[in-house]
């Protein structure tokens, strides 16, 4: 009937009038045969017909539901972690560490098994963050942990069921399609929400949850990935049922010709082509490029979808439209986020941000960082860089090593009276950074200011500090790993945890620095900083420092200064070491690392060896991502 229907259209509109009548209804009929003799195909690859739009919903709520619920859940144990840290640090503030047996001592049987099972667990043995390498220039990636992987196959897994929650009883494939397309596209849109929020240096809920960047990074991959997968099989769904009614041809034309269908071609090709370069190889290799050409085909996908949601010719645009809207708002806010940091950080009535650069051995450039304006800085944060005239387009995450402020024309705070005395508005802060030289910007950097054989001045800017949000006030004893220019991360927690001790303000009654350097010479890099450190009064009572070279020029060099600042040639044992701080445990323990990969791994495995009775909790600081 329907094909009747549309012949006799045809022949009215008369532009068919030179083929014979009775050719023209045979192959409209046949057409109409060949399909599916129940339905027409047409409708099938426009607006929502054919979609399962009670169900799509459904699914939306589930999927946000299932996020929110777990952040809720992460939320509680994040509060209750802080409770007990809190609970800890006031009883153990006042008390010597052999007096916090009760903190030392793991409170629930099951706690330790679950830190070395679950928690701590890389995947498999011990591999996590050691990359895998094709040769030293080419990196695939490295492994997520256990508790990432069982939570990243659990969202996955889920996301895979519900596109496939379909009608597969349907009797017509080009509605069955119709219903895949709504579906993947629903669902696509659905995860690009959580992507951006995860993708994000000002995501709320790295401070809210206490999850470090680089999780939401790991989620933000994963995510992309489905959010791709998605949009293709929702592109192919509607391809099919459009080939089949009007042929490629036709579907080149609507591409071409309709706004809606142009917008979502454009969108689903920039989206492949951003997973596509987004490959670990890729990613590691040409990092600088990968991210301009990322933020790049993002901005052109989320533009295309919009337009795609907003050119529909259902009244309103497509229910999704306000997703991506709010997508976009996301974006921009942390993009706005950022700027305001930047210009919030570095400048003020006083002038500019600027940087003072001194080559190093080993290849490192010691920057110092003289803000204008007072900011607070804590233990364990990065700053993202940049420097006037070394690809300054470039932003790199360093450690933030050392802080100090100062009253203007006067004396650094620290040596003088407590901070909360001082009128803050009065104040500058001077950060310092270790940078080790690399292929990229650090290199020109290091090139730069290794040739000029003195200390360079030059306009910098600083976009931070981000994380920080690990305590280690409320641990009796932190043994703290650093290898290489990781020793960063670890100084700012000594100097904190030396000062809090003198004033009563934590826990901390043991500290043991294990620093695994190449060279003798690397020690110059921290030695105006260790000078301080090793003047704070008491330090003796609380820090043991062990500095392992592992390729000493000159054995001679290997001279231990005292009992309690100790050199060894040659690689430490990790495990073995670790388990004589255990059996001098001081109260909680907790046992961070920043460092290469192999180190990360190996200080994670012995972690999880002397996980018992006692409590030993551990942190990872990683320079990859
Ligand atoms: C949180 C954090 C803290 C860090 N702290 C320090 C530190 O205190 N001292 C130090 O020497 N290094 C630190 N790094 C590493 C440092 O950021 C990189 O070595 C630097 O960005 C390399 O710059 P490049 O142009 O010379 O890199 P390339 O030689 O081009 O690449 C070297 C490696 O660095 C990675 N990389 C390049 N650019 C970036 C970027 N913008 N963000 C993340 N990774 C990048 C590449 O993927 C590659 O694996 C830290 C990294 C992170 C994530």
């Amino acid at each position: 009937m329907d094909a009747a229907m549309d012949f006799l259209r045809r022949r009215i509109a008369g532009s068919d009038s030179a083929i014979p009548t009775s050719t023209l209804f045979e192959r409209a009929t046949a057409a109409h045969e060949e399909t599916d003799p129940t339905s027409t195909i047409a409708e099938f690859h426009t607006s929502l017909n054919g979609v399962n739009q009670p169900m799509n919903l459904l699914f939306k709520d589930i999927l946000w539901w299932t996020l929110g619920i777990t952040a809720m859940i992460v939320l509680v144990i994040r509060i209750s972690e802080i409770m007990w840290a809190r609970l800890r640090q006031v009883s153990a503030m006042s008390v010597s560490g052999e007096k916090q047996g009760f903190w030392r001592t793991s409170q629930w049987s099951w706690m330790p098994s679950m830190k070395k099972h679950l928690i701590y667990a890389p995947l498999w043995n011990k591999r996590h963050n050691r990359e895998f390498r094709l040769s030293s220039a080419i990196s695939i990636g490295t492994l997520p942990s256990r508790l990432h992987s069982i939570m990243l196959f659990i969202y996955l897994g889920s996301n895979f069921a519900y596109m496939f929650v379909l009608n597969w009883q349907q009797k017509n494939r080009y509605e069955f399609c119709a219903e895949l397309r709504g579906r993947s596209g629903t669902l696509s849109l659905v995860n690009m929400v959580p992507l951006i929020i995860f993708a994000g240096r000002n995501n709320p809920l790295i401070t809210i949850l206490k999850i470090s960047f680089d999780t939401y990074n790991l989620l933000h991959r994963w995510m992309g990935r489905i959010v791709v997968l998605e949009a293709l099989i929702h592109t192919i769904a509607w391809a099919i049922v459009c080939v089949a009614d009007i042929g490629w041809k036709g579907v080149g034309d609507e591409i071409v010709s309709k706004l809606f269908v142009g917008s979502g071609m454009v969108g689903t090709v920039a989206m492949v082509l951003l997973m596509l370069l987004s490959v670990s190889p890729l990613r590691h290799a040409f990092y600088e490029t990968f991210l301009n050409v990322h933020i790049v085909l993002a901005f052109v996908s989320f533009v295309a979808t919009w337009v795609h949601c907003a050119s529909s010719e259902l009244a309103g645009g497509l229910p999704q439209l306000p997703w991506i809207m709010a997508i976009m708002a996301l974006w921009f806010a942390d993009r706005l986020a950022r700027m305001f940091r930047i210009l919030y950080v570095n400048w003020s009535s006083r002038g500019f941000t600027d940087a003072i650069c001194e080559p190093l051995p080993g290849e490192v450039t010691r920057v110092t960082l003289n803000l204008p304006r007072y900011v607070d800085i804590q233990p364990g944060t990065h700053a993202y860089l940049r420097f006037w005239g070394i690809n300054a387009w470039e932003n790199h995450p360093f450690s933030i090593c050392w802080v100090s402020h100062s009253s203007d024309n006067s004396l650094p705070v620290l040596e003088k009276e407590p901070l909360h005395s001082v009128d803050k508005s009065t104040m500058t802060t001077s950060v310092s950074f270790l940078i080790g030289a690399q292929t990229g910007m650090t290199r020109k950097l290091f090139d730069q200011v290794s040739n000029s054989r003195r200390s360079l001045r030059m306009k910098a800017a600083m976009e931070g500090p981000y994380a920080g949000h690990h305590s280690l006030d409320s641990y009796g004893h932190a043994v703290l790993f650093a290898g290489s220019t990781g020793i960063t991360h670890q100084l700012s927690y000594i100097r904190h945890l030396l000062e809090g001790y003198n004033e009563g303000t934590v826990a901390t009654r043991r500290i043991t620095l294990v620093w695994i350097i190449r060279e003798y010479e690397s020690l110059e890099w921290v030695r105006p900083y260790m000078d301080t450190i090793l003047r704070i009064p008491n330090r003796k009572d609380v820090l043991r420092i062990q500095i392992f070279i592992t390729r000493p020029q000159n054995p001679r060099d290997i001279v231990s200064a005292s009992t309690t600042v100790r050199m060894f040639p040659g690689r430490p044992n990790v495990p073995l070491l670790l388990q004589k701080e255990v059996q001098e445990q001081k109260g909680a323990m907790c046992v961070t690392v920043c460092g290469p990969g192999a180190l990360a791994d190996d200080v994670r495995g012995a972690v999880r060896v002397v996980q018992g009775h006692t409590v030993v909790d551990f942190v990872e600081e990683s320079f990859t991502w």
